[in-house]
Parts: C-alpha cells; structure tokens; sequence
C-alpha cells in the first residue's frame, strides 16, 4: 500500500548540460508515478533549470540540504522559499555527509524538516550509524534518537508524508551494502520508533528507503523488505541507464 520511491542523488556532481541531458534521457522513459516516487536531487544551482525540464513528467526534482531560516544574513545558504519557489518538490536533509563535514545536528535537521513542510517540501530524512556505532551495538537506539528528534513537532499527516533514508554511514559509496535482512531490520525500528511517536497509521504510512551502494543489480533484495519502501541512491543515480536499471527493478 506504501508506493516505492526511488531517489537519486546526485552530491557534487555534474555540469548544468549534464544535468539537463539526463533529465531529458530519462523524463520520457520513467514508470508512471503511480507505479513509482522518482526523484532526482541535484546540485542547487541547476535546481530552477531541471524543474523547467521535468515539468509534466514523472520526475521530481529535489535539492541536497537547505538553511531553516525563510531568508537573512546567511551567505551561501539556499532558503525553504527560494525552494518552494522554483517548483522544488523533495529536498534531502541531514544526510551523513551534511552532518559529518558541515555540521548539521539532529536539531538543525528538525528545524529544516518542519521548515520543508511550511513550504510544501517533501523532506528525505537521513539517518543511520557509522560502522563503529553498529559494532558497538548502537544502530537501533541511534537511529531511534535521529527520527525521534527530527520530528519532533510535526503533526500526524507530515509525519505520514514525510519521508525517511536510513542509510548505514559504512555502506555509502563503498560498494559494502547492508544484507537486505539487516536493513529491514532497522528499517523495521524506526517504525516502531514512528508508530510510538505519533501512531500506528503515521507509521504504516510513512515511507523508508535504504540506501548505501544500491544499484540495479541488488534493488530488489530491498525492495522485497516489508519494510522498506524505495532507495535513495547516490553513484547509481549519475547515469542515466543505471537511474533507469534501477526504475525498472519496481
Ligand atoms: P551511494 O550513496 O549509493 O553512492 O552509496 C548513497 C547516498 O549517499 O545517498
């Protein structure tokens, strides 16, 4: 009953007539979104131009990060408004990386997703654990803690809507992807975790995906998970034919 959602991210990567040749190779070639969320999450400065590109197709556009604040003294910041306002529809927050190099805190996270919903955004809400934290047995209480303190403060229905990325920190980019069982595993936590918050119908409802080196050899192992409900997906996601690979896994 939860409809897949596939999410490329694209981190820093490509230039604006790379962007736009693939979104224009892949726009036409997308499965219904009835069958399928898809959702290409580029770079800022692109963001405007690919909205243009996508427009009447099955591809969302979705950005990476974003500051909580609608506008202000804060260079180099991309604001929920500019987002709202070029046709942006997902925007990626607290990705590890963003955490890791820039940062971001379970309470930066929680405003920018509170933010997301003021401004008709879709929020992907990363959470999971480096490879120390899940030998020392702490996956489950950290993730637990993330989702819980991301959020904090949203009603029922964004709740229902948003969505949330567990992607264990270890499995990005590094071609060691968590066995399918272990992912649903968690992912099948921080339901609980959702359905202790708010309820049992925000968590049946809400969606998860995994991600850490997912590609179209191995989607469906996940997506067979009763738990999870799509992937975001960062190197498969830069090529048009492995973007596809992966559409078609559905
Ligand atoms: P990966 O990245 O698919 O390259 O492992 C996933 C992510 O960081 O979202």
């Amino acid at each position: 009953m939860r409809k897949p959602i596939i999410a490329g991210n694209w981190k820093m990567n490509k230039t604006l007539s790379e962007a736009k040749s693939f979104v224009e190779e892949v726009k036409n070639v997308v499965p219904s979104n009835e069958a399928v969320d898809t959702v290409v999450c580029s770079p800022a400065p692109f963001l405007g131009q690919l909205v243009e590109a996508a427009k009447g197709t099955n591809v969302a556009i979705g950005a990476q990060n974003m500051h909580f604040e609608e506008n202000g003294a804060f260079t180099g910041e991309v604001s929920p408004v500019a987002l709202e306002d070029l046709g942006v529809q997902y925007v990626i927050l607290g990705h590890s990386e963003r955490r890791e190099m820039f940062n971001e805190t379970n309470d930066s996270v929680n405003k920018k997703t509170l933010a997301a919903f003021k401004h008709n955004l879709t929020p992907i809400v990363c959470c999971g654990e480096t490879l120390e934290e899940r030998e020392a047995g702490k996956t489950k209480d950290l993730v637990a803690d993330q989702i819980q303190k991301a959020f904090a403060g949203l009603t029922d229905e964004q709740a229902k809507q948003a969505v949330i990325a567990y992607e264990p920190i270890w499995a990005i980019g590094t071609g060691k992807s968590s066995t399918a069982q272990d992912a649903d595993e968690v992912c099948g936590h921080i339901r609980k975790i959702v359905a202790e918050s708010f309820n049992a119908d925000v968590a049946a409802a809400v969606r998860i995906q995994y991600g850490g080196s997912v590609k179209p050899e191995n989607i469906k192992e996940y997506l067979a998970e009763e738990n999870i409900d799509g992937a975001l997906v960062g190197g498969a996601s830069l090529q048009p034919a492995s973007f596809l690979g992966l559409l078609e896994a559905i």
